[in-house]
């Protein structure tokens, strides 16, 4: 069906706009947790001869709720393409976590435009972090009026019925709800390979003064053990290799709990006895981050010896100002019993230059913090200024330039306790989850360490997805290089 022009558009029908001011207004209601979702009868076979193709961007949430999406689209009948001109149904999965992220997903909808004018059937979506902020729906609905249907994180499941009215419909269907959202435990998924993501909460309740996930994402809520385990068990039969457990803060997990007294640190020791080769979690929140967490990742087994541990910045004061709810000195204290209980701990972290007030002295703080720390890898950044968020209030007065060589600084920091790191490991057996040919060299097979090294070596090619030993003989800053060994009796990592 042919859309009308939009100029005359009454988008209020449908707008029930997501607000910040809402969001920050944690309700203490309940959270449902609901096992009863089907998609409708009348919708089954609604995608039959259709194809779709969604763009993921941002972080392992987002992809995580992409397998959900694509797995209600593919019970719609609906098939995945990685053509966009062959595509009926093409949704932007998006990201507001910084300014670079938006401008991202803004030229991809200048791009898409031409090809919505050539094929007017096509529905174009537009959901996750972004559609929660209200500028950007509002921008969205002025300047991008061919988008076709706008959604939010909080009611993916609803994809169904919103694609069949965004299909029918003369105007866009925009439900993006600002409730925090219930826990809906078996929507389908589609994943694919040998490691998959599982979500063990949503939302975050610490209001980083940066951030926006608190307002986009809703309160924490954790699922119910007995769910997490069940998935994992799942999984393991299915034969994965590793498992993610995914949360924005996932060591707050149970904390949301009223009825029973069961913490990430049990769900661990939990999960610790399903036989999955690896487990990992992401992303840990310093204050969470207890002594029973700390002597259950001490037990190692299937819990592998990589902390991530977003540090921010190595200033008090700074921290203080992200509100970060920690002191450079209780994050080194972490660190110091993380390093005591786990041997060969490796850790990585986020950092962020050039937040408001940042001295000289101040980034001089995390540099030294991080040739303390030693970390293996982290993702830096400059600060930018998100609508909605404190910090936006903040004046912005660390100039760019300043920005860019503290960035260049850190960096050149990062990149020497990465080397040491790795040169560590030379001549030693490391065992490698294969993941398939080296996205560089087809003749080489690339895979990753339990500490998520990643590894190349020559190798037959039906070791993908199965464990492999190499022993390393080249330490890059990044990346080692090693050849194939039998299992030894010891290994590194
Ligand atoms: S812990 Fe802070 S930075 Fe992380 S998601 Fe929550 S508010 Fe954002």
């Amino acid at each position: 069906m042919t859309k009308e022009t939009k100029s005359d558009k009454d988008y209020s029908i449908y707008f029930q706009p997501p607000s910040l001011k809402d969001a920050k207004k944690r309700g203490k209601e309940e959270i449902a947790v609901l096992y009863d979702f089907a998609i409708p009868e009348e919708l089954k076979l609604f995608g039959a001869g259709k194809s779709y193709m969604i763009r993921t961007y941002g972080c392992q949430m987002n992809e995580n709720d992409t397998e959900t999406m694509k797995g209600l689209l593919e019970q719609m009948g609906y098939t995945e393409t990685e053509d966009k001109e062959e595509a009926d149904v093409i949704l932007l999965n998006t990201c507001a976590i910084r300014e670079n992220a938006e401008d991202k997903v803004f030229g991809e909808l200048g791009h898409l435009k031409h090809l919505k004018t050539r094929n007017p059937g096509l529905v174009l979506g537009v959901c996750g972090c972004m559609s929660q902020e209200e500028a950007v729906v509002n921008r969205i609905m002025q300047k991008h009026a061919f988008v076709d249907l706008i959604f939010g994180t909080h009611n993916i499941h609803r994809l169904p019925i919103l694609l069949r009215d965004a299909s029918f419909s003369k105007e866009s269907v925009v439900e993006v709800w600002s409730k925090e959202g219930d826990i809906i435990e078996n929507l389908p998924r589609k994943r694919s390979g040998m490691k998959a993501w599982v979500n063990i909460m949503y939302g975050c309740d610490k209001f980083c003064t940066y951030c926006i996930v608190p307002y986009t994402r809703g309160k924490e809520r954790s699922r119910r053990p007995q769910d997490v385990l069940a998935e994992v068990r799942d999984l393991a039969r299915q034969g994965v290799q590793e498992i993610t457990l995914l949360g924005q803060n996932v060591n707050a997990y149970g904390k949301d709990f009223d009825d029973i007294n069961y913490l990430f640190g049990d769900l661990m020791d939990d999960i610790r006895k399903i036989d999955i080769p690896r487990i990992r979690f992401t992303t840990s929140h310093p204050r969470d981050f207890d002594d029973h967490l700390i002597e259950v990742l001490a037990k190692g087994g299937n819990l592998v010896e990589h902390i991530h541990l977003p540090v921010q910045s190595g200033s008090t004061e700074v921290l203080k100002l992200m509100s970060r709810k920690y002191t450079r000195e209780q994050y080194l204290e972490l660190v110091g019993k993380l390093k005591a209980a786990i041997p060969n701990v490796v850790m990585t972290t986020d950092i962020i230059v050039g937040f408001p007030n940042e001295t000289e002295e101040q980034f001089e703080e995390t540099l030294s913090l991080v040739r303390e720390v030693g970390y293996d890898n982290a993702f830096t950044f400059i600060y930018s200024p998100r609508d909605g968020t404190p910090a936006a209030a903040m004046e912005d007065n660390v100039p760019m330039d300043v920005k860019k060589r503290r960035l260049q600084r850190l960096n050149d920091e990062l990149m020497i306790s990465a080397r040491a790191s790795n040169l560590k490991l030379k001549g030693e057996v490391v065992e490698v989850l294969v993941e398939g040919e080296s996205k560089t060299n087809p003749d080489v097979l690339a895979g990753r360490t339990r500490t998520n090294k990643l590894v190349h070596f020559a190798g037959p090619k039906s070791l993908e997805g199965k464990m492999a030993f190499v022993r390393v003989t080249e330490a890059n800053t990044w990346t080692l290089k090693g050849e194939l060994v039998e299992e030894p009796l010891q290994l590194s990592v």
